[in-house]
């Protein structure tokens, strides 16, 4: 395939399309077939042409695409209805991605903090954290690679270490912090999973400092994990909550979620968006949802979950250079002792198609409608392949 000729070479991309998908499986355009272990990073929950997306999309888009946040729009009310009664939330601003998502939170925050008066709010934020590439999502991500060249960043975030309650607790008396954001589990960097009680220590010591706490569940959410959402495993109640990726199984669409002190803070004219939550992109998301329900998929994404780290332990446990198996449900990282981007591109050719993630992490995120057999499948090919890397 020849370099594209016309596009910004933002990413490093591999060298191949694909045609179709039908399941977990993906068909490049030279017609070979890849079981999808990424599910386009924690977006196809469904995986592809899942026959309930076909059907909801080709109704919508035969009735309506697009009207305009000016206008009520029944989609839009219905799925945030859903997403408020399984999350336990009590309203949602709708948007298009998981950055976007962020900005709404961070904005929420600060507002938090003027009503306060407030004036320098600031943002508890995690080291290694990744909430999106737009400024203010980038000044609270905790990569300064991904920040370099792009200052001044927004003021107003004070980075501290990840899964260390402490280390939040310790600014306990910095009048001027007024949230903490923070992923359940971090995926960017490096499917890492905090040690247990963390969460709740942080709901505790929002709740002490009258802080937002903020869940950015961009890709631990809509079952991902197991539960619906990650917090749920720990009956922690997050302020607000970022969604994004799966939510849409594939359309774009993010959603931004409050509740109690977080709730009454936008008002009209205080945040917008022209596409957010159009009547395509929430038929989209009540398809996802309906789906995840009927079939059972957050009880598949823990069964099969575990299914994969156990295969992964055994598979691996005795072979040096493993550090370890981590994750939840269908968000898994394999730790190894050295750098393996490699492993994509062998993977690919073995059929498998999975991420490197924080230089040493083999990240998989598999569509939740992953079978048994599929599951043994995926957990066969990728530990031959990473004790034959490991061997050399
Ligand atoms: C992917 C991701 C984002 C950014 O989402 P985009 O849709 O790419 O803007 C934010 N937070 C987390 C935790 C993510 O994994």
């Amino acid at each position: 395939m020849n370099e594209p000729d016309h596009l910004i070479p933002t990413y490093a991309r591999q060298p191949l399309a694909f045609s179709h998908g039908e399941g977990v499986w993906l068909t490049d355009t030279a017609g070979n077939r890849y079981l999808d272990a990424l599910a386009g990073i924690a977006v196809s929950a469904l995986g592809h042409a899942h026959p309930a997306m076909v059907q909801a999309l080709q109704d919508q888009a035969a009735g309506i695409l697009h009207t305009s946040n000016l206008y009520r729009i029944p989609h839009q009310e219905a799925l945030a209805d859903r997403l408020c009664d399984l999350a336990g939330m009590e309203a949602v601003f709708f948007c298009n991605s998981g950055a976007e998502a962020n900005e709404a939170a961070i904005k929420l925050a600060r507002l938090h903090g003027h009503r306060q008066g407030i004036e320098e709010p600031r943002i508890l934020v995690m080291e290694g954290a990744f909430h999106g590439r737009t400024l203010a999502s980038l000044a609270a991500t905790g990569n300064p690679k991904a920040q370099k060249g792009f200052g001044p960043m927004p003021a107003g975030f004070v980075r501290v270490p990840y899964g260390d309650a402490d280390a939040v607790a310790a600014h306990a008396d910095d009048p001027n912090v007024v949230a903490v954001l923070v992923e359940p589990i971090q995926g960017e960097g490096g499917i890492r999973v905090p040690p247990p009680g963390y969460l709740p220590a942080l709901r505790r010591l929002c709740d002490q400092q009258g802080w937002l706490l903020m869940a950015d569940e961009v890709q631990t959410g809509v079952g991902r994990t197991g539960n619906w959402f990650a917090y749920q495993h720990d009956a922690v109640q997050p302020d607000v909550v970022s969604l994004a990726k799966g939510l849409g199984g594939g359309v774009p669409i993010g959603a931004t979620l409050v509740a109690g002190r977080a709730t009454a803070l936008f008002g009209p004219g205080s945040h917008g968006s022209t596409f957010g939550g159009n009547p395509l992109a929430c038929r989209a998301a009540l398809a996802v949802i309906s789906t995840i329900e009927a079939e059972g998929l957050t009880a598949n994404a823990a069964a099969r979950g575990e299914q994969l780290a156990t295969a992964f332990r055994d598979g691996l446990a005795n072979g040096d250079g493993v550090i370890t198996v981590r994750g939840r449900g269908l968000m898994l990282g394999i730790e190894l002792d050295r750098p393996c981007a490699v492993l994509v591109e062998r993977a690919r050719e073995a059929g498998v198609l999975l991420n490197v993630t924080a230089e040493r992490v083999v990240r998989l995120l598999p569509p939740l409608i992953l079978t048994a057999a599929e599951a043994d499948d995926l957990a066969d090919r990728v530990t031959k392949l990473i004790r034959s890397f490991l061997a050399e």
